[in-house]
């Protein structure tokens, strides 16, 4: 696995890594104790200040630096995510760091637009000589908590908009990434502000002592289990918290589908990242007409596959069991295996696995197997299968696959699921202006896009009064008079009376007196 936590010569907490290729050992890395965890946050408390301070201008400049310098690592992290998680380099420099590269260069350029304080549109009748404005303030301090499956992309899809908008930010890394997430630190360290960003390495009691720190707001990416958790202890401080948790996406194949893009598309999908991807295709649904042709190419594609290049290992021995415990549920309920199944050691691989022959309460259907498995399920009647597509507690994404591009879209928007694509899948997670999260056990958080913004930025009206006189309309004395001004108001109102000439005037004067 990436990382074990244990405990070094010297009796303090580290984590031990290895590569999941062939369990080799990789070094250790310091636990950061659970004890300092509020001095940490007190640092970056205290950077926020100055780093807001600083002003927009500034901040992206920095932020544009930190761009530069991540690419110039992007070799070193390609390197690192291979012997950590055992990432194949294809896959490490597309999701990991051509991602990113759109990432920065997204916020950079829209974050002006996207943090304008918007003007309080004042009926000048109501609220004469008072002008205000909407203006998104950073929300302070950022927990950030974050899983190991994209263990580069997942931070930056937080970092990148916190930081602009004038956040300091808390990471609590995963236990099983701590190398690559302690580069990637180090770069952040090299180009911002000391206490901007600061790293909290180890497993769920540093996580905890992070969500239930003195943090602003918190941001996770993991499971429903942990997000549960951290929805609990977020609701006790009132800390607002964005989740994003697991997923049991499902492909659904119609019988007009474009069938060699289809099976490409889909065997991607499933055993991208070895399956371990929120969004990978964890359920397939095929028209029954082509059912049979469709699982032969599947089958066909899958087993050239390669490992190591293709598909690389599960990243941690948990993870690998509950993947043959999945496959193994399936075989011994009736599922045929029509390709793949254990692989032998002495890495965490596991055959990238086609299963037939499935029903719905199998754990291979109904739960997240976060693995390289595709279980694959005729339909006859197309609603029956959207209605099974909706049966699980998950919502992230779903695809369909027809070469009928309006039904496809009718058919996707009809799902209780936060991403739909047509004739693709899971991709729209790299894409930094759509939104990236989903309904039910999926959390509700937004990530990506503007709509990231809302987790990380506070708004604050803010309202300026020029009025000179005495008196508000509203204010006191309650009177008689009271009562006919805001008869009359609402009379003038009706006629279009805020926008005849000398109205506004002729209150003004109307309230003075009857004030005076
Ligand atoms: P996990 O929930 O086990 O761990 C995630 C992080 O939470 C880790 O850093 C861990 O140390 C920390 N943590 C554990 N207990 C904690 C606690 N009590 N308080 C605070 N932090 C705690 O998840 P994982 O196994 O690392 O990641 C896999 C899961 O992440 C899968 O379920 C996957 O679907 C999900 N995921 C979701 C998305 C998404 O965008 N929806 C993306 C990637 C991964």
């Amino acid at each position: 696995m990436g990382g074990r936590l244990d405990l070094g010569a010297d009796g303090a907490a580290v984590i031990r890594c290895f590569d999941p290729r062939d369990l080799s050992d990789t070094g250790t890395v310091a636990v950061t104790p659970v004890a300092d965890v509020p001095a940490v946050i007190a640092r970056a408390r205290a950077a926020q200040l100055l780093w807001q301070d600083q002003g927009l201008k500034r901040r992206k400049w920095a932020i544009a630096d930190l761009h530069q310098a991540f690419l110039a690592a992007g070799e070193e992290l390609v390197g690192l995510l291979a012997e950590e998680v055992g990432r194949p380099s294809g896959e490490a420099w597309t999701g990991e760091i051509v991602a990113n590269h759109d990432l920065f260069g997204w916020w950079l350029s829209q974050i002006d637009d996207l943090l304008t304080a918007f003007p309080l549109d004042l009926n000048p009748v109501n609220y004469p000589r008072k002008r205000g404005r909407v203006q998104l303030d950073p929300v302070g301090v950022v927990g950030l908590v974050t899983p190991w499956n994209l263990p580069v992309a997942i931070p930056l899809r937080c970092l990148v908009p916190a930081l602009l908008a004038g956040n300091a930010v808390v990471w609590k890394a995963s236990e099983h990434t701590p190398r690559v997430s302690a580069r990637l630190f180090e770069i952040i360290r090299a180009t911002l502000p000391e206490g901007v960003v600061e790293l909290v390495q180890g497993g769920g009691d540093q996580g905890a002592a992070v969500v239930g720190g003195a943090v602003d707001a918190v941001f996770f990416t993991g499971s429903v289990r942990t997000g549960r958790r951290i929805a609990a202890a977020c609701a006790e401080r009132f800390v607002p918290c964005s989740l994003e948790l697991g997923g049991k996406d499902a492909a659904v194949v119609l019988h007009d589908a474009e069938l060699e893009r289809t099976v490409e598309g889909i065997v991607w999908a499933a055993n991208g990242l070895a399956g371990q991807n929120c969004a990978a295709v964890e359920r397939c649904y095929v028209d029954a007409r082509i059912h049979d042709a469709f699982v032969d190419k599947v089958v066909a594609r899958v087993e050239k596959l390669r490992p190591i290049l293709d598909v690389g290992p599960l990243c941690n021995p948990a993870q690998l069991d509950i993947v043959k415990d999945h496959v193994a549920d399936a075989v011994a309920r009736g599922a045929t295996v029509r390709t793949g199944g254990e692989a032998p050691g002495p890495g965490l691989f596991h055959q990238p696995t086609v299963l037939t022959g499935v029903t719905d309460d199998m754990k291979v259907m109904a739960e997240e197997t976060f693995g390289p498995v595709l279980p694959i399920a005729p339909f006859d009647d197309l609603q029956d299968a959207l209605r099974r597509v909706d049966g699980t507690p998950y919502g992230l994404t779903t695809s369909i696959w027809t070469r009928d591009l309006e039904l496809g879209e009718t058919l996707g928007t009809q799902l209780h699921c936060g991403v739909v694509t047509v004739n693709n899948h899971a991709f729209t997670g790299a894409l930094p202006m759509g939104t990236w999260g989903g309904p039910k056990e999926t959390g509700h958080g937004v990530t990506n896009s503007r709509f990231a913004l809302y987790h990380l930025t506070r708004p604050r009206t803010v309202l300026v009064d020029a009025l000179a006189m005495p008196h508000e309309m509203w204010w006191f004395p309650y009177n008689d008079a009271l009562d006919r001004v805001g008869k009359g108001l609402i009379e003038l109102q009706r006629k279009g009376g805020s926008k005849l000439p000398g109205a506004r005037a002729a209150l003004s004067g109307f309230i003075n007196r009857w004030k005076d």
